[in-house]
């Protein structure tokens, strides 16, 4: 992987040159809170920021989309809306850039989804470190770093950028740039690992997940599942903001008088109560224990078991989303403590 520098004096020089790259979009700040959009000057990006209220996912699987249309005689027409628009994401975190590595498993796995492919195709990301708060357990969940996904990923190290390029697009970006980026030297080196190490005690939260599938397994009666129902609201929210849920629903829209329509797909949530209910009236998971505890066992026992690792990154956003203070962070530790044995 090849690593450069460039100038902080020169961060607007380099923004206006990606731009020939696709639409230059970046989190901007928005009620006091961040948002992923288009900018419409650069001045109004915002690289300091916490989290975004939705994960860049939003890019990749949009919240609702068509999949195609149909009508008797013509057949079925895949949707190709917004597949081929050229994008540059500027400013993905390193747990939401590990988010959609995490996606990529499940969309351009065993089965490729085509929608997900081309947007993912034609979207660049150039990332940034950033530095934890008070919700963020990012490094618990191995998600702190990324080595693969983006294009470019920016460290702020003082004076410089350092910049990890991690694909041939990245290459075109910085040679796009002329002679904005510098080889690295000794000093930056150290000043990049000084700062890796004042991140890593920045962290306020440390949640072990060694062994967490087997406790996991080993507590599915645990008591904490039900007082947790009594609590969530099912709203869903946990799910909207997560950057690695990606359950949709699928549903036809008839034209009136016709046999014509279209297919959307849609975001979902296991927390809804509609989520397990099938054709018969059956529903697997009547109560919300019964749905909260499946959200948390798909996320940090069954993807292990499918994937090798929890599709919890650490985000912090379900926590900032939730109601009723729902904190995934401290629902592991209440798992692993032996005092709450007592609780089943
Ligand atoms: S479960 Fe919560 S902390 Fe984990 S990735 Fe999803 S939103 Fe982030
Ligand atoms: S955000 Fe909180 S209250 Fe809403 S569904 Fe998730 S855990 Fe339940």
């Amino acid at each position: 992987m090849k690593i450069l520098k460039l100038p902080k004096g020169k961060l607007d020089l380099f923004a206006s040159v990606v731009q020939q790259f696709g639409e230059l979009h970046a989190p901007v700040e928005q009620d006091g809170k961040y948002v992923f959009k288009r900018l419409a000057r650069w001045p109004d990006a915002r690289l300091e920021y916490d989290r975004t209220i939705l994960p860049p996912k939003k890019y990749f699987l949009p919240p609702r989309e068509t999949l195609f249309r149909y009508r008797p005689g013509e057949g079925f027409v895949p949707s190709t809306d917004g597949l081929d628009q050229r994008i540059v994401l500027f400013g993905v975190h390193a747990c939401d850039v590990y988010a959609i590595n995490i996606l990529d498993q499940v969309f351009l796995g065993k089965y490729k989804d085509p929608y997900y492919q081309a947007r993912r195709r034609n979207i660049a990301i150039i990332g940034i470190d950033c530095t934890p708060d008070k919700q963020c357990f990012c490094r618990s969940m191995r998600a702190d770093f990324v080595d693969h996904g983006f294009d470019l990923f920016f460290y702020d190290t003082g004076d410089y950028y350092q910049a990890l390029v991690g694909t041939a697009l990245g290459d075109d970006m910085v040679l796009a740039t002329g002679n904005l980026f510098e080889p690295v030297g000794p000093a930056d080196i150290d000043a990049y690992k000084e700062r890796s190490w004042n991140k890593r005690r920045a962290f306020h939260l440390d949640v072990e997940i060694r062994d967490l599938s087997e406790i996991f397994e080993m507590e599915y009666e645990s008591g904490i599942w039900d007082q947790l129902g009594r609590k969530c609201l099912s709203c869903g929210s946990c799910s909207m903001v997560c950057p690695t849920c990606y359950c949709y629903d699928v549903s036809d829209d008839v034209e009136l008088g016709s046999r014509a329509g279209k297919r959307t797909r849609s975001w979902d949530s296991c927390l809804y109560f509609n989520h397990a209910l099938v054709a018969s009236g059956e529903n697997f998971r009547r109560d919300r224990a019964s749905r909260i505890k499946f959200r948390f066992y798909h996320k940090q026992r069954g993807f292990v078991a499918e994937y090798g690792r929890p599709s919890c990154v650490g985000c912090g956003r379900c926590v900032s989303a939730c109601p009723v203070n729902i904190d995934t962070a401290q629902v592991i530790d209440r798992l692993r403590r032996v005092e709450d044995v007592g609780s089943r």
